[in-house]
């Protein structure tokens, strides 16, 4: 195509992106994806929530001739998709399975007499052999397929019926298809290409950062409580939404805010359909409401203004976190992204993979996707740099996620690592059968005399109080990072901490292994100070220089005394 033939298109779509949706102008590379699928090419757009993919169809499908037919896995959303477009005066109309055939049927008639500028379609409406049909007898301009992540079995959010979007392309080889999606690894990113037919598509794909999202994860401790403080002291009559795992905990959260005088509603698969819709109506429309929600809420939703999305419970993948976390902050304004996360997590996550269904390559995955997870909530280096390396990009420290703003020490916790898994290799030795948990073994390492721990002969087992120079917290929290390297597991059927290979090498003390130290609370770290410069007491966290600097070569000047000297029995 020529300069000259792009002109009039690009102030067609100018003029419509005035006249129709009222904007001055384009948005990042909106107006390149626009062009080249009202030219009539295939398009792969990855583009990061609010980013403003709709456009990018909306505008070729009212510019080019014929109707835009647009698949969407949202159908609880197409009524307030398509009445937002009538009222900026767009003719948009949707077929699913929410409607009579009389409603359908008008629908179908508009489409054939060309009385429709978008036609919003449920997936599986292309199962059925009569919408088939219905597409041949009309014209379409365009194929947009939204969310489109979901034909990626590799992803978080796959829909069978996204499956059948293959034949688009073989059934109307000429109608241009533009694929939009807000998850875009490089895996997930590839099997959309190769699911969908877009080998010769034209891939668009934006910067991933959402600059205005502070990202934050905290150390889970009493999560309402800790959530409650973060409202109070941050988010004060602000609009947001809660993540919880279960419909209990959403339930039990949501009545937890409202006893606590926050404006806050449930959502999630379990409820009513009409609680659901008249839940999330007060959420879109009420100013300062909370969503407290299974992660069935939220795709799709277009709130601008929502201040803070928080996380209760971890994650199952850094897609997911990365798409719910970018429901905050859509109008630009500065916003927080705050996960809390502990063991627990770890735990119960690994159990659910173990026990799901689906072959062993199944659970693989999700055993990656949990990884990736993990290794996001306890790096020590920027989120956002973590975050975007996730997505295949490259970033500078943003300055302004928790792990700028406190840098965690980085501490060489080999010796703590043997501790926890020598007494885990003992209590396997000394008592065949029995299961200890990670309070357990905490509790031995710390010489504390609970019921289960005092049936032991101590000293055969040797390990009991050998870990006094470190807190609870801060054993639970070398538990959970040693979980999260896959140093040591856990038995599904009984939470029972179990060895690994891993665990061999560095009991066999050929792998160091660094940690992360939680930042302290203010009273603790007071505490540490002052025993840092008296010398008594634990050795003071290493402070870590500039980033750039190698983590080893500082560290070797602290690490001290050997394993022996500093109460790890012999393996
Ligand atoms: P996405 O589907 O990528 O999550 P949307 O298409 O829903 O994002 O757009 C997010 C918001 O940004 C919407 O409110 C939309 O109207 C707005 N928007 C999109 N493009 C522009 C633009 N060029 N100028 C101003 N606002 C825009
Ligand atoms: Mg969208
Ligand atoms: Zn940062």
């Amino acid at each position: 195509m020529t300069a000259l033939d792009d002109g009039p298109q690009i102030s067609e779509a100018l003029q419509v992106l005035h006249r129709v949706f009222g904007y001055d102008s384009f948005r990042g590379s909106q107006q390149e994806i626009i062009e080249h699928v009202i030219g009539g090419g295939d398009a792969l757009v990855l583009m990061p929530t609010g980013g403003g993919k709709s456009l990018c169809y909306q505008i070729p499908a009212l510019v080019r001739k014929g109707v835009g037919v647009v698949i969407s896995p949202l159908i609880a959303l197409m009524q307030d998709q398509v009445d937002a477009l009538t009222a900026l005066g767009v003719r948009a109309g949707f077929l699913n399975s929410t409607q009579n055939p009389d409603e359908r049927r008008m629908v179908e008639a508009e489409f054939l007499a060309g009385e429709l500028d978008l036609l919003y379609l449920a997936p599986e409406r292309l199962r059925v052999d009569a919408t088939l049909r219905l597409l041949d007898r009309g014209i379409v301009s365009l194929f947009a397929i939204d969310e489109a992540h979901c034909v990626a079995q590799w992803g978080h959010d796959f829909r069978p019926d996204y499956l059948t979007l293959s034949q688009l392309h073989e059934r109307w080889p000429d109608v241009p298809r533009v694929a939009l999606t807000a998850t875009a690894t490089e895996a997930t990113h590839a099997e959309i290409a190769s699911r969908l037919n877009l080998g010769q598509a034209r891939h668009f794909v934006a910067s991933f950062d959402r600059p205005n999202i502070q990202y934050r994860i905290a150390h889970k401790d009493k999560p309402q409580k800790q959530l409650l403080d973060l409202l109070r002291a941050e988010h004060a009559g602000d609009a947001g939404i809660v993540y919880c795992l279960s419909r209990a905990s959403v339930e039990k959260t949501a009545a937890f805010l409202v006893d606590n005088g926050v404006d806050a509603l449930p959502y999630h698969a379990g409820l009513d359909s009409r609680v659901r819709a008249a839940n999330q109506a007060r959420f879109l429309r009420e100013d300062g409401m909370v969503m407290v929600a299974t992660i069935a809420f939220g795709m799709g939703i277009d709130k601008p203004d929502v201040r803070f999305v928080a996380h209760l419970d971890l994650p199952k993948s850094v897609e997911g976190y990365y798409q719910e976390t970018g429901r905050a902050g859509r109008d630009g304004l500065p916003s927080t992204a705050w996960l809390a996360y502990g063991l627990q997590d770890v735990v119960q996550q690994r159990k659910m993979i173990d026990g799901s269904e689906g072959d062993a390559a199944h659970r693989r995955r999700l055993g990656t996707h949990l990884d990736a997870m993990l290794a996001l909530c306890e790096t020590v280096e920027c989120r956002r740099v973590r975050l975007l390396a996730y997505f295949g990009q490259q970033s500078t420290a943003c300055g302004n996620c928790d792990t700028c703003l406190s840098p965690p020490a980085a501490w060489d916790g080999t010796i703590a690592a043997q501790k926890v898994l020598s007494t885990v290799w003992r209590l396997k030795n000394e008592r065949r059968g029995q299961k200890f948990g990670a309070g357990q073994i905490v509790d031995i390492l710390l010489g504390a005399k609970t019921a289960k721990v005092i049936q032991f002969d101590h000293d055969t087992l040797r390990v009991f109080g050998i870990g006094t120079e470190l807190s609870r917290t801060e054993w639970m929290s070398v538990v959970r990072q040693l979980l999260a390297m896959k140093l040591i597991a856990v038995e599904p059927s009984y939470n029972a901490l179990v060895l690994t290979e891993g665990s061999d090498e560095v009991l066999g003390r050929k792998r160091e292994v660094m940690l992360r130290r939680e930042p302290e609370r203010p009273a603790r770290a007071a505490k540490t100070a002052k025993a840092a410069k008296t010398g008594k007491g634990k050795a003071a966290p290493v402070e870590m220089p500039a980033a750039a600097a190698p983590i080893f070569e500082a560290l070797r000047a602290w690490r001290g005394a050997t394993a022996k000297e500093q109460g790890v029995p012999a393996y």
